[in-house]
């Protein structure tokens, strides 16, 4: 009876995670090429990839739905996503047959065999953008990242999961100082954006709680964040509300093409 997960990939140039039980194999985002997907199952021994029961989507962004099309007609494999997510795929993806298409609606529940999952929304820039929870006999999963900002609302919604992948997108000072144009650092920034390496800290304060153990600091920017800094000022952060990463929690790094180890939550 376990809840097992691996970020098999994360940052902006594709994301892909892992979650499974006994009975259900999950993929949530297909944002490498099927080819590199189909590497990262073997290197984190997930398993064949054409065995899953589906792949949730979270938003229509390529580093989310590169490899999509390709996986899903390549294994038949059923793709899950909100209406909204469907219609700005639409062209993005190639055809996808009628029967591997389902919806997924936001802030809605949905059972896997023996894994409860429950989306909910997020704000990002995208068209109708949302995460998910995985519910299973008793452990909490909680998945979070390309949003502007962590409300109460998805506080709420993540709070005391055993294990959390959260956005660490940006270091501030690197992003402003950086080479990008003015107006893609302020979408980065803004509401609609991607939460920074302090956000990210003030939010898992907020959201830790006793059963709280693996936090997984995800979606880096390859230009703006480094991972040792993401840790360090999520460490600072944490800091500042008593809590001592290495005590009660444990900070993990993802990695644009390495697979985090597959993981109880
Ligand atoms: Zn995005
Ligand atoms: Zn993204």
């Amino acid at each position: 009876m376990s809840l097992k997960f691996s970020v098999l990939a994360s940052g902006s140039s594709g994301n892909a995670i892992y979650v499974e039980t006994e009975k259900t194999r999950l993929l949530v985002d297909a944002g490498l090429s099927a080819k590199q997907i189909q590497i990262l199952f073997e290197k984190a021994a997930c398993g064949e990839v054409g065995d899953i029961d589906g792949i949730l989507v979270t938003h229509e962004h390529s580093d989310h739905i590169k490899g999509l099309g390709v996986l899903a007609r390549k294994f038949k494999l059923p793709i899950y996503a909100n209406k909204n997510t469907w219609n700005a795929m639409d062209g993005l993806i190639g055809d996808v047959a009628t029967e591997q298409k389902f919806e997924f609606e936001m802030e809605t529940v949905k059972t896997f065999h023996d894994l409860e999952v429950e989306s909910f929304g997020v704000s990002h820039d995208a068209a109708e953008p949302m995460f998910y929870v995985f519910h299973h006999n008793g452990r909490k999963l909680a998945l979070m990242t390309d949003t502007g900002y962590v409300s109460d609302r998805m506080k709420g919604i993540i709070r005391d999961s055993h294990s959390l992948v959260i956005e660490s997108n940006h270091d501030i000072n690197m992003l402003m100082m950086g080479r990008y144009p003015w107006n893609i650092k302020r979408r980065i920034l803004g509401d609609h954006g991607h939460i920074s390496n302090e956000d990210c800290g003030h939010a898992l304060a907020d959201v830790i709680g006793d059963g709280t153990k693996h936090i997984y600091l995800a979606h880096l920017s390859r230009d703006n964040n480094m991972k040792d800094i993401a840790r360090l000022a999520v460490e600072q952060t944490l800091k500042t509300y008593d809590i001592t990463a290495g005590e009660q929690i444990i900070l993990h790094d993802t990695d644009a093409s390495q697979p985090t180890k597959l993981a109880l939550v």
